[in-house]
């Protein structure tokens, strides 16, 4: 990412901002107005950051809830819902239609990292942050902790999973940056997932460089938090649609954009980005909301078990750890063993390894096939995005379907809108794979074109097998 040269920009003349004529298109009109309320949008964000604090923290004040207690009884089981049931699902959903307004808008994390930043040490990004690696990494390491801590059923594992992350926030915002999230930029462990689910969205904010070169009036001061060179801004991967860019220079507006453009732009994609998604997202991110209460997990443990001379895994099945290492909530009747933790841990490193590789392999066959230049395996792997997307919506909004029948709704609807969104996004990765190859040779084409189907196919039964 590049930086933005704004941070060394002349202290602000009075200049009033642009206002736009009301025959211009709407879209534009809202940018604008993102701009012109920064109080409000502030209001939004503190406000979403008091509620944020008070679902962390007050249910921690309250005993476990019963068996059987409903979402609505007990203020420990409506966080949950809430954090798991209500906000992942929806914001997932909203970087597929609006980009990362999520960050720009309401992120509590973002808000607190930006102001403490304003009063902090002001220090440099050190090095070691701008790591491409770290979105995958970060996002493995809290997808698997989340799991061995049992985030979505024990509220003290939802503290430890998202209130971490916050203090993060605010121990970088205070060392780093200058008003600025650079917690978002490198760190924040949603950062990879929703730079490749922003690609698909069908606003974004768009540049004129014409427009801004010829611009000779006095601009308004621009900062961009996550500090985008936003004069040649080509992407909404970084872009957290906060609106504080729109109308400067008269050069940059909120329009509609296709779905696809961002991803058949792309040309060059770099493998950090693709392994997150295919391992990180596809991989680990697959089956950690597919293990629990499935076939195939209690196999890989029964075969684990048996195995001969085990005589040490037989010793792990005996001790249990600490409930911030693995579930352990005895009054509740949920411990799981040092052998469950083994096996999970086995399940989604290595077999979230095993499950990126053999998605990566048709696709590196696919491009050594199609042999053009332009297209790399990491770029051919972004034609997963939409069927990734998809399926993080899936995954996430499980529990909240789980919760929602347990409360008596039938849902009947709900399976075939399941199987319907996981066939627009299969159909729309494939399209995209056509797309991207639709430049090689006709007799490299089929052949390239089967092999990029074949991911798409493995995802499709995955989730056809745990959803129906
Ligand atoms: S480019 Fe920067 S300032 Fe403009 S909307 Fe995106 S994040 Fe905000």
């Amino acid at each position: 990412m590049q930086e933005s040269n704004f941070s060394h920009f002349p202290p602000p003349r009075p200049s009033r901002p642009p206002t736009r004529h009301p025959a211009q298109p709407l879209l534009a009109r809202i940018g604008d107005a993102l701009r012109r309320h920064q109080r409000l949008i502030a209001g939004i964000q503190w406000t979403v950051v008091a509620l944020y604090l008070f679902f962390l923290l007050a249910p921690l004040l309250l005993p476990l809830p019963h068996e059987g207690e409903r979402i609505l009884g007990s203020l420990r089981k409506f966080a949950q819902f809430l954090f798991w049931g209500v906000g992942w699902p929806l914001i997932m959903a909203s970087m597929l239609l609006v980009g990362r307004a999520w960050c720009g808008l309401f992120c509590p994390d973002g808000t607190m990292t930006e102001a403490i930043s304003q009063r902090g040490r002001n220090g440099s990004i050190p090095r070691w942050m701008r790591w491409p690696g770290w979105p995958c990494a970060m996002l493995v390491a809290t997808t698997v902790y989340g799991q061995m801590v049992g985030v979505y059923d024990f509220h003290p594992a939802t503290l430890l999973l998202l209130g971490l992350p916050t203090l993060g926030a605010l121990l970088t915002g205070f060392l780093y940056g200058r008003g600025r999230r650079i917690w978002c930029m490198y760190l924040c462990p949603a950062n990879g997932v929703f730079a490749l689910l922003s690609k698909l969205a069908p606003l974004h904010f768009r540049v004129d460089e014409a427009k801004w070169k010829a611009y000779r009036d006095t601009p308004f001061r621009l900062v961009c938090p996550p500090l985008i060179d936003v004069r040649r801004m080509q992407r909404m991967s970084d872009c957290h649609a906060c609106g504080r860019c729109s109308g400067y220079r008269d050069a940059i507006e909120l329009a509609p954009r296709a779905p696809q453009s961002e991803i058949l732009a792309t040309h060059n994609v770099g493998t950090a980005e693709a392994v997150t998604l295919l391992f990180g997202i596809l991989g680990v991110g697959t089956l950690a909301m597919t293990w629990h209460g499935s076939r195939w997990f209690a196999l890989f443990q029964s075969a684990l078990a048996s195995l001969p001379g085990q005589g040490g895994l037989a010793v792990l099945q005996q001790y249990a750890a600490p409930w911030w290492l693995l579930v352990n909530y005895p009054q509740a009747n949920a411990v799981f063993t040092l052998f469950d933790g083994l096996c999970l841990l086995l399940v989604l490193l290595a077999g979230g390894g095993m499950l990126a590789l053999a998605l990566w392999l048709p696709l590196r066959l696919a491009t050594a096939i199609a042999a053009y230049a332009g297209l790399s395996w990491q770029r051919l792997s972004l034609a997963l995005v939409p069927v990734a997307g998809v399926t993080l919506v899936l995954g996430l909004s499980l529990f909240t379907v789980k919760h929602l029948r347990l409360g008596g709704l039938a849902l009947a609807w709900v399976p075939p809108l399941q199987a319907g969104l996981l066939a627009a996004g299969g159909l729309f990765s494939l399209w995209l794979a056509w797309r991207m190859l639709a430049v090689v040779a006709a007799i490299r084409w089929l052949p390239a074109l089967a092999l990029s189907a074949l991911p798409v196919a493995a995802i499709g039964a995955i989730w056809l097998e745990k959803l129906f």
